[in-house]
């Protein structure tokens, strides 16, 4: 089984400058789905791990971003993609949990639980705390400009954590991941 692990925010869905405390502020990135959807036809299974810090810091409950994933869930259904599991970090930074990225719980417990073979997965992100996170478990890592990408490959030096690929959106990573070759992703 290939795994894939997804950010959310700046990858799946805009990224806001405060957070996405209702289904109104979702916003599906153009692309997205059918980058879920040629996943899911290319044999990945495919996980969600996101930083949701707004729920500790009291501006969401649990249960609304819970049903903002059943949300997603269906409609990506609709459009033959299939989600395995969500898995978030409600914590707030000072919390120092060992679940927020840059941490890499989120991906430890789904990898026990799934059985995931971690030297052979993939974790697409759009910030540093993403790569870092992928890194410390020793997956493929790619970076994408989507999000707060750009800005983030702007800050890439040699003492942050390096991503194997930077591409330019999820689509264009899952068309290189899915073995499209004339897709092209840039090497660090
Ligand atoms: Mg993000
Ligand atoms: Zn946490």
């Amino acid at each position: 089984m290939r795994a894939i692990f997804l950010d959310r925010d700046g990858v799946i869905n805009e990224n806001r400058a405060d957070y996405v405390t209702s289904w109104k502020e979702f916003r599906l990135l153009q692309g997205s789905l059918e980058a879920l959807a040629l996943l899911t036809r290319c044999g990945y299974r495919i996980f969600i791990v996101t930083n949701q810090a707004c729920i500790n810091r009291g501006l969401v409950e649990r249960t609304t971003v819970d049903a903002i994933h059943l949300r997603l869930a269906q409609i990506a259904l609709n459009h033959g993609a299939r989600i395995s599991d969500v898995r978030l970090c409600p914590h707030r930074p000072d919390e120092n949990c060992r679940c927020r990225k840059p941490q890499p719980g989120m991906l430890l417990d789904l990898a026990h639980q799934y059985d995931i073979d971690l030297d052979h997965a993939t974790f697409i992100g759009d910030t540093l705390s993403d790569v870092a996170a992928g890194r410390a478990v020793g997956c493929q890592t790619v970076l994408v400009r989507s999000g707060r990408g750009a800005e983030q490959c702007r800050m890439l030096t040699d003492d942050t954590p390096q991503p194997d690929y930077i591409a330019a959106d999820l689509l264009t990573a899952s068309r290189w991941l899915c073995g499209r070759r004339e897709t092209v992703l840039t090497p660090c």
